[in-house]
């Protein structure tokens, strides 16, 4: 099919709503995106995230399909940022896995998975033991306070909130209509017959509809995620930086100009109340036992959002095609790893809108259901 002139609306302006308009403007399509916040993302999960991209590191507590669709979007992420007019941060330098002594027993649980994962995938990169010497030589600014550590190669970050940014202003370049502060139901633009398409791409606004459409089998929650971003320029960490504990385990994403997201807390609540004294005691006191340059850091600020999850925690594609009614699309469930895995759902999802088949959900094992059977998506 081609999308020349073909009308879409995309409900949802946060990570996967932005790369879809994007997608479909780039081939001619005429694109409405439409969000209840504002342009810069602020109701959005993809604004508050780390966007770390670490296929091996997750791959200890994720599903197979989901490492396998981190492989694939990492090369996929360095060439869309390069198709942007603006500059997004990417760096695909490794992630940097540490732990105190009193933990070791921990590390070498979480490492033997790691090896395990990577000989079952040959697509991930195994991981590397690093003794002091290699770790002074990786990571000089740790290396004071730790004299081994984990290095996992290929693995990845980037900024979220330039990429939205820039996505954006691709997406005025060519004409996408955007529509902020915009509440909206998908199903309620069915009836709208000049619409080729509708996109549902709301995260945790689409809970009501994957209730409704799947018989609350696939029901849809958010998973309460709470980072801070510090100021540290007496910080030189120059990767991602995971630090193993068995009470509260910490990342810390070095982004540039000294800004530093550490991050996150997990919680099974869809509470999106400001950050607990609990969590941000946690999360400071762990990251000033990295690294004591980050004591003299400054609070630049606390975010809590939700992260949009399914029952089984993966992500999936919902397809709802009606007589009389335009065809909708729900894309949702990327929990923890939207960033990670955005662009094999977004390749995905173009394929399905294109021919109403896709071999790279079914290569990647992306989860795609019909709601009703009919050859062709959106055809
Ligand atoms: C604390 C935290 C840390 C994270 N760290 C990482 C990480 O390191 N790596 C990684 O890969 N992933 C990470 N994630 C996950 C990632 O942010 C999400 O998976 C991703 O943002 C989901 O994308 P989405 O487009 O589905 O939803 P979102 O990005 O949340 O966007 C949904 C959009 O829909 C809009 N919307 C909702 N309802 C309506 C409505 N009715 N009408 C109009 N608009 C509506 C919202 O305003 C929002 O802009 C993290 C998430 C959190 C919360």
């Amino acid at each position: 099919m081609t999308f020349a002139n073909k009308r879409f609306a995309i409900v949802g302006a946060g990570l996967m709503g932005r790369l879809l308009s994007l997608s479909l403007a780039k081939r001619g399509a005429k694109v409405e995106l439409f969000d209840k916040g504002d342009a810069r993302g602020n109701e959005s999960a993809a604004r508050v995230a780390a966007a770390m991209l670490a296929p091996l590191a997750e791959s200890a507590i994720t599903e197979d399909s989901v490492v396998r669709m981190g492989v694939y979007s990492l090369p996929r992420w360095k060439a869309l940022i390069e198709e942007l007019s603006s500059p997004v941060f990417f760096q695909q330098d490794g992630t940097l896995i540490l732990w105190h002594r009193q933990d070791a027993a921990e590390a070498e649980r979480f490492t033997s998975h790691l090896d395990k994962n990577s000989l079952h995938n040959s697509q991930l990169s195994p991981p590397r033991r690093l003794n002091a010497q290699e770790l002074l030589d990786f990571e000089p600014s740790v290396a004071e306070r730790f004299t081994q550590g984990l290095y996992l190669p290929n693995e990845g970050q980037l900024d979220n909130r330039q990429l939205l940014d820039a996505l954006l202003s691709e997406l005025d370049t060519l004409g996408v209509s955007c529509h902020w502060n915009t509440e909206l139901d998908p199903e309620a633009l069915r009836n709208d017959s000049g619409y080729h398409c509708i996109l549902d791409c709301r995260g945790n606004g689409a809970k009501d509809a994957w209730s409704s459409h799947t018989n609350n089998i696939r029901s849809l929650r958010g998973v309460r995620g709470e980072v801070i971003r510090l100021y540290a320029p007496e910080v030189k960490l120059r990767r991602p930086t995971r630090l193993i504990h068995p009470r509260y385990p910490i990342y810390i994403a070095p982004k540039e100009n000294d800004v530093y997201v550490v991050g996150a807390t997990e919680i099974e609540s869809e509470d999106l109340s400001p950050m607990s004294v609990r969590s941000a005691m946690e999360l400071l006191s762990a990251v000033y036992t990295v690294h004591s340059g980050f004591a003299e850091s400054r609070i630049l600020e606390m975010a809590t959002q939700c992260r949009p999850t399914l029952k089984n925690n993966l992500p999936e594609v919902l397809i709802k095609k009606e007589k009389g009614l335009t065809d909708l699309i729900l894309i949702n469930g990327l929990y923890r790893h939207g960033f990670m895995i955005s662009p094999a759902v977004l390749d995905a999802t173009i394929e399905l809108l294109e021919s109403g088949q896709s071999n790279t959900a079914l290569e990647l094992g992306l989860s795609v259901t019909n709601l009703i059977h009919e050859a062709g998506v959106c055809a």
